[in-house]
């Protein structure tokens, strides 16, 4: 089945077109600066790759239009006629309580995702746009799919899910912990079942999605026990920009002090904390890295507190889950920086973790990189969102 797979964003539309299959990516590419001077992106494996500014794309719709344009294109499209295209899959980032898996939608499904726009104002009104966007360009008989990043979690428990805040704040206004990057953590578990070779629902998995954004899930029997998001993707690590959890009472001292308002505490706390704010060096952990290198100690301490965050919560979810089979490190920084993953893993030899220095010197593929005798088994799985959801689409239509 060819599914072609949708992430939009206010002003820019990601999009993959996969082989479900075969699993291979057709073709994918980038509308960016949608509404302002439109740039456009393509690349198809052995066509020429295409990289236009200046096109005409003043809402959405222009954009998904430019995409089949080029899909189908004579000379670098891969596909004859969009009739091939079998289904959409669209990322959506929240389903609230309503979707605890993706869904087919539907006129009731978009009103119940309208009903989700509170929860994430900035995010869900651009997925809605895209599928929008889809229904009006290519019509209503292609099927289209909702993926959600908080789906996966919605198996939480109520212990790991409720916080301790006055309860009707849960019942009327649905105050609770989601979790997000749901379709990686299902991405990678599944495919860690595959690398051990045992049913996923004999396994405790922990798994550290780890990138600019990063959250833990502790994964038990193919579920999602708990996770180090919460009510935003602000919750958890500390991250590229965003300060993760700290304590309440941090923001009404900042804000007097410096006669802050709440959107700027909140700018300052998703956009200037995190490893980019201790440091004062860069978000990236190849720069932190380099600084570290050269001397630069707040560099250094922004590398260290993130890989004893993501050790502290392994223990965490160990302790959640009564045990843990293998812990699974993926996105930017678990797929590429091998000194984070040993800084992590160093000093869980206690609970049966023993890393393989040269298995660990691996970037970017498949691998287990703990040693043969240790307990846990310690896997870099790179992620693959857009697979999983053509997967999860194509399993719907
Ligand atoms: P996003 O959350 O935006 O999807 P990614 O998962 O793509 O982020 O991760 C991006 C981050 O991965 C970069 O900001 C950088 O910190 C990190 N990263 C990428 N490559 C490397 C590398 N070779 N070594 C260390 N860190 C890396």
């Amino acid at each position: 089945m060819k599914v072609l797979v949708i992430n939009a964003g206010s002003s820019s539309l990601k999009y993959q077109l996969l082989d479900t299959d075969s699993q291979a990516v057709l073709a994918k590419g980038l509308c960016e600066r949608i509404g302002i001077d439109g740039k456009f992106t393509y690349k198809a494996p052995g066509k020429a790759t295409v990289d236009a500014v200046d096109i005409a794309m003043p809402t959405h719709s222009e954009a998904i239009q430019a995409v089949l344009d080029a899909l189908v294109d004579p000379a670098n499209g891969v596909i004859a006629s969009m009739k091939e295209i079998d289904a959409v899959g669209h990322r959506v980032v929240h389903g609230g309580e309503t979707f605890a898996s993706s869904v087919k939608i539907d006129s009731k499904v978009m009103a119940a995702l309208e009903e989700c726009i509170p929860l994430a104002p900035l995010h869900n009104p651009a997925n809605i746009t895209g599928i929008k966007a889809c229904t009006a360009v290519m019509g209503p008989d292609v099927p289209q799919v909702a993926v959600f990043d908080t789906a996966f979690h919605q198996t939480m428990p109520p212990v790991a899910y409720t916080y301790a805040l006055p309860y009707e704040y849960y019942e009327q206004d649905k105050v609770r912990r989601y979790g997000f990057h749901g379709t990686s953590h299902k991405y990678v578990t599944q495919r860690a079942a595959d690398m051990l070779g045992k049913p996923i629902e004999s396994l405790k998995l922990i798994s550290c999605h780890l990138g600019n954004g990063s959250s833990i899930a502790a994964v038990a029997g193919a579920k999602s026990v708990d996770t180090s998001m919460g009510f935003t993707p602000l919750a958890g690590l500390p991250m590229g920009t965003r300060s993760g959890d700290l304590d309440a009472g941090i923001l009404e001292y900042l804000m007097n002090k410096h006669g802050m308002d709440i959107k700027e505490m909140l700018n300052i706390l998703n956009k200037k904390s995190g490893v980019q704010g201790v440091s004062g060096v860069s978000s990236d952990f190849r720069d932190l890295g380099s600084a570290a290198e050269q001397g630069n100690g707040r560099a250094a301490l922004a590398l260290g507190m993130f890989s004893y965050g993501v050790k502290k919560y392994i223990g965490a979810y160990a302790a959640a889950m009564g045990g843990v089979d293998a812990i699974i490190f993926t996105a930017g920084v678990g797929e590429n920086d091998a000194d984070q993953r040993m800084a992590i893993a160093s000093g869980l030899e206690y609970m049966g973790v023993k890393m393989d220095p040269d298995a660990n010197n691996v970037r970017g593929k498949e691998a287990i990189i703990s040693a043969i005798d240790s307990k846990v088994k310690v896997l870099l799985i790179p992620t693959n969102e857009e697979l999983m959801i053509a997967l999860d689409t194509a399993a719907l239509v």
